[in-house]
């Protein structure tokens, strides 16, 4: 059984991994500080308590269990935060990685799957976003995952260190079985804010800026359901591993929704008239972010599976029935 050791494991995206790297008979080690993370989310696997960076304890676990390959889930994903705090972003997101790959290299461990993000693109200059687009960042979030995108070219060049980094667009969705989900605190992230707007567990929600270049001036982004993304990382962590050669993916749906379309869908899912109110825009935010994941449909055979319908569908679930 191949070892997998998944950092930021009990954490959303990575909780929704160590489920199906678990359902498809790798046994995941969860490596996680909590954070942010939730033991709930984990409760199933091993799991080791502590930071990404400490050196000590990966060598630890490294000699104590047979890991073939690292997930890294682990980082500081807020835009907002990222700008008013960047050094925070520094830390964690960059210089804590380089620890982590070092004793990577150090303990012979040769691959790794990097949670990158399409906040490494900045503003798009042709409507989706493939993996040719220049990678110019607007905000400090978008720096540190570019910055540890160009260090892992460089280690593979320098110590064959093999990476693929996968740039999410906005993972959202809950597991079907209604036991794993979204759980930030506080919560900053669309999707769960609406629906707990129409929960009655917030006043309102709040759009940031409806004076944007779109035709309803609300953002458009890219959901992509956090098990489609799973799915992606076990296929890439398999190619990866056959070919012995870095890669990198854009993972999207390919379709875009406004942040006023979003609002509109989940007031038909839920059947509930919940108060939207419009405030300032949020600094750091591009106003169109769409993927165009061909390269992994034809590299990876990867194809999303959930519709906006379903993310929200799930969302809503989880939201309804959440365990943590
Ligand atoms: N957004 C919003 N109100 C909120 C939270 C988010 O209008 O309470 C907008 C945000 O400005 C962005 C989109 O929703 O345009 C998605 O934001 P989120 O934080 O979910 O993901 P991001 O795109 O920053 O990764």
């Amino acid at each position: 059984m191949k070892h997998i050791l998944v950092i930021g494991g009990a954490g959303y995206i990575g909780s929704h991994t160590v489920r199906m790297l678990a359902q498809q008979g790798y046994q995941p080690v969860v490596l996680d500080n909590l954070s942010k993370g939730h033991r709930e989310a984990v409760s199933n696997y091993p799991f080791e308590l502590g930071d990404l960076g400490d050196k000590a304890l990966l060598t630890r676990i490294f000699q104590k269990y047979p890991i073939e390959a690292v997930m890294h889930f682990a980082a500081f994903i807020e835009v907002g935060e990222s700008v008013k705090e960047p050094s925070k972003y520094y830390h964690n997101n960059v210089a804590q990685v380089l620890n982590l790959l070092d004793s990577m290299v150090e303990n012979h461990v040769k691959y790794f799957v990097f949670s990158s993000t399409a906040a490494t693109f900045g503003e798009p200059v042709k409507p989706k976003i493939d993996e040719t687009h220049p990678q110019n960042p607007i905000n400090p979030y978008g720096n540190t995952k570019l910055m540890v995108e160009k260090m892992l070219a460089d280690f593979d060049t320098a110590y064959g260190l093999k990476a693929t980094a996968l740039r999410y667009f906005n993972a959202s969705g809950a597991d079907d079985s209604g036991e794993i989900g979204e759980s930030h605190n506080p919560e900053s992230h669309l999707i769960p804010i609406v629906l707990q707007a129409a929960a009655g567990k917030r006043p309102s929600i709040k759009v940031f800026g409806d004076d944007y270049p779109t035709a309803d001036g609300t953002c458009i982004r890219d959901y992509i359901h956090v098990n489609d993304l799973a799915r992606a990382h076990i296929l890439a962590l398999e190619k990866m591993m056959k070919e012995d050669k870095s890669e990198r993916f854009n993972l999207g749906s390919g379709t875009g929704f406004s942040v006023a379309e979003l609002i509109k869908e989940a007031k038909k899912i839920t059947g509930i008239d919940f108060k939207v109110e419009v405030a300032p825009r949020r600094a750091g935010d591009p106003a169109v972010l769409v993927a165009d994941s061909t390269k992994a449909q034809q590299v990876l055979g990867w194809k999303p599976e959930y519709s906006l319908t379903r993310i929200l569908q799930t969302a809503w679930n989880w939201e309804q029935n959440r365990k943590y």
